[in-house]
């Protein structure tokens, strides 16, 4: 069973960085992945999610420079990137845009700094929707945050990470994976309104169990234009609830009666159905944890996976199948696929001591009739960016 991508050899990020730029950095900052228990593709509606923070992070080395350049090294990738400070531009490597995109937000909202030189590393599995990307932002932001005493607060830097994956790496994500890199709290899971930026922690109360996530590694090429297709077939919900309740903003605001009364076409009505059911599972899962009903919580969590799988359609035969097995076990607390859809993870709360034979089962079900590999990772709730020794 793999607990992450790829194992630190030993050496901490600082050491990385004086055998690289024969000096020690002035700071290391850590940020983590995450996840996220219940509430998808209702960000992009304005409505409600459930992310916390994870035990797997990516951590930035840094230090101060007199002239302007910046100097960045990656020691996963064993590649270097330089560029002047007033003279950024996409990099073509990739790794190096998520941090000169925390740069360049910077500078437009008007801080000012020197150059600098940083080295990277992480153990966030790339791609499987723990969202290593913004951990890399959330990091790169907090360094520069406190290497220059630029004063912004979480919130800020959060939006701050945001707009660079918006406008630098070129990605029209929402606020969640920063936020929750960026907020996160051990052993917590936190409730973010995407409409207010409100957030509320909920103790994850779940001592013998564990949340697993089981990693199909598949991603159908249907995910970018799906996602499209679906923000669309929401804001047409919307537009058609307007004419006969002209205060509904958004699927946040709507209700299965509106739904029901102004939408005709089949496919749609669907979609809205399943955000509005989606927010209000987010609401009551939220209940259940804090009277610590881990089975009430999970019960929300398979529901949720329906609603993808049937009235969202954004689940796929991969999915669907690891979802499926975890419910037939009668120690899988809850299951459902995570994030946008057509592959990435199924995320999952399992009693402690069934997991390896639990895990042993699908895995060895999942080769045979998916002909793939099951990655498996598990998971502690762990706290938000900080500065480490
Ligand atoms: P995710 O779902 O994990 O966020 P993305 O495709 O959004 O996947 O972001 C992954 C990208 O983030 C990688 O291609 C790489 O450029 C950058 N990245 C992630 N982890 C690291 C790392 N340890 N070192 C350097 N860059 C990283
Ligand atoms: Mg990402």
């Amino acid at each position: 069973m793999e607990s992450a991508v790829k194992q630190y050899s030993g050496k901490l990020i600082n050491e990385y960085f004086r055998d690289y730029f024969l000096t020690p950095p002035d700071l290391t900052v850590s940020s983590p992945g995450r996840i996220n228990l219940i509430g998808e593709h209702t960000d992009y509606n304005n409505g409600f999610v459930l992310p916390a923070a994870i035990d797997k992070s990516i951590e930035i080395s840094i230090k101060k420079r007199t002239d302007n350049l910046i100097e960045l090294f990656s020691v996963d990738k064993n590649e270097a990137f330089s560029v002047s400070i007033d003279r950024l531009n996409v990099s073509g490597l990739l790794w190096p845009d998520y941090i000169l995109g925390v740069v360049d937000e910077l500078i437009k909202a008007g801080h000012k700094f020197t150059g600098f030189s940083a080295a990277v590393t992480g153990n966030i599995p790339i791609g499987a929707g723990l969202s290593s990307s913004a951990a890399l932002e959330c990091a790169t932001v907090y360094a520069l945050n406190e290497l220059f005493g630029l004063g912004i607060d979480r919130m800020g830097m959060v939006k701050i990470a945001k707009l660079a994956e918006n406008n630098f790496v070129g990605l029209q994500c929402g606020i969640m994976d920063m936020f929750a890199s960026m907020m996160g709290k051990a052993d917590n899971a936190i409730r973010l309104d995407c409409r207010s930026l409100d957030y509320e922690y909920f103790p994850l109360k779940i001592c013998g169990y564990k949340i697993v996530l089981l990693d199909t590694q598949v991603k159908h090429s249907l995910a970018s234009s799906e996602y499209n297709t679906r923000r669309n077939e929401c804001f047409e919900g919307v537009r058609l609830i307007q004419q006969k309740y002209p205060s509904v903003q958004s699927l946040r605001d709507a209700d299965e009666q509106m739904i029901e009364e102004t939408i005709t076409n089949p496919v749609i009505k669907k979609r809205c159905r399943f955000i509005v059911q989606e927010n209000k599972r987010v609401t009551e899962g939220c209940k259940n944890l804090l009277a610590g009903d881990i089975y009430a919580f999970g019960k929300q969590m398979y529901a949720s996976h329906t609603g993808l799988r049937d009235n969202y359609e954004v689940s796929c035969k991969e999915l669907d199948f690891i979802a499926d097995e975890c419910s037939k076990e009668k120690d899988v607390v809850g299951a459902r696929m995570m994030g946008g859809g057509f592959g990435g993870c199924v995320i999952a709360i399992i009693k402690e001591e069934a997991i390896e034979a639990i895990v042993k089962k699908i895995s060895k079900e999942y080769k045979i009739k998916m002909g793939q590999e099951l990655k498996v990772y598990i998971t502690q709730l762990h706290k938000g960016t900080a500065a480490i020794n």
